[in-house]
């Protein structure tokens, strides 16, 4: 069983401070978020987490993209489609997976850590490289011409090629997982054929293992998740606990390890070991420990650092102790 994060982390941009700092700032060369990428690895190192995540520092899950992908603007704080999709020139989350890498090796020197990790998933510790999902950039973006904004398909499928290019870079660049975020498939808004057809045109040539996660209620879609070609799928648990019993509903889970959120990452109280332990344990009567991966809800953003330290922390004791 690993432990892992959804994605983004409370870590803010830090101004220059030591002498070499200011320097490169003075040069133009200083990035004000490798400071939150190193403080979010290290504190999900430090509170035990196996496969962590670079923190998402530099804006929402969909401007990230938005901003870098061509047929794509972010203007006045909204995503927008202009034109055609097309592939990325260069990647949008290399540097700062490499960065991630660079740190999460440091770290685990410096805490004592072996990196070596017995999983028949990933083979030791690593960072997991994260895509905001196609349907889900098409359909949080507003369509100004190109696309017809009634029949979205076209989009969310060109929307793939594209990512599916950001995927191969992500992995180039050593990604130990390939995360897909697909929220909007639950909210039963989307054409869950073609949401499927999108994420299986990134996952098809990635080698290593492909990830999807898709928070909300999944009562009407976890069945057809279960049919996507990933290897794991990931929902939340502690924050709707009714989707516990749509884990119970399923004959079988398809061989896919399950992404168990068990943190309520809408919540900044911080749960009790006791009654994270309790919940992995009922997801573990349905679909054994073995094929889970522990993790949040949902990424950690919105809350205060104290806390989402502090609930990751309690969370890695749950597993570790059972
Ligand atoms: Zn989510």
């Amino acid at each position: 069983m690993l432990t892992t994060v959804v994605g983004s982390y409370p870590a803010q941009p830090q101004l220059p401070e030591s002498f070499g700092e200011r320097v490169s700032n003075f040069l133009g060369t200083y990035d004000e978020y490798r400071p939150a990428i190193a403080l979010a690895v290290n504190d999900q190192l430090t509170a035990g987490i196996d496969l962590v995540s670079d923190g998402q520092v530099r804006g929402d899950m969909v401007e990230i993209f938005a901003r870098h992908i061509p047929g794509m603007v972010f203007e006045e704080g909204i995503s927008k489609i202009k034109g055609k999709i097309n592939p990325p020139v260069a990647s949008i989350g290399a540097d700062d997976l490499k960065f991630a890498i660079k740190t999460l090796k440091n770290t685990l020197n410096q805490l004592n850590i072996d990196p070596n990790l017995n999983s028949d998933i990933i083979d030791k510790k690593g960072v997991k490289g994260i895509i905001t999902g196609p349907t889900t950039m098409v359909y949080s973006s507003r369509m100004e011409g190109f696309y017809d904004s009634k029949n979205k398909d076209k989009a969310v499928l060109d929307m793939a090629q594209a990512l599916k290019k950001e995927a191969k870079f992500l992995e180039a660049a050593g990604a130990s997982v390939i995360q897909l975020d697909e929220p909007f498939i639950s909210t039963g808004l989307v054409n869950v054929g073609t949401a499927q057809k999108a994420v299986e045109i990134i996952a098809k040539d990635i080698k290593i293992p492909v990830a999807m996660h898709v928070c909300g209620d999944i009562a009407q879609v976890f069945s057809r998740l279960l049919k996507f070609k990933v290897d794991i799928v990931d929902c939340e648990f502690a924050g709707i606990p009714h989707n516990i019993d749509v884990l119970e509903t399923q004959s079988s889970f398809n061989n896919k390890k399950i992404g168990f959120g068990c943190l309520d990452t809408k919540s900044s109280s911080i749960e009790t070991r006791e009654d994270v332990a309790n919940l992995i344990k009922k997801g573990a009567d349905i679909i054994g420990l073995e094929n889970m991966l522990i993790d949040p809800d949902c990424g950690m953003r919105m809350l205060p650092h104290e806390a989402a330290f502090s609930k990751l922390k309690n969370m890695v004791e749950a597993a570790k102790g059972l």
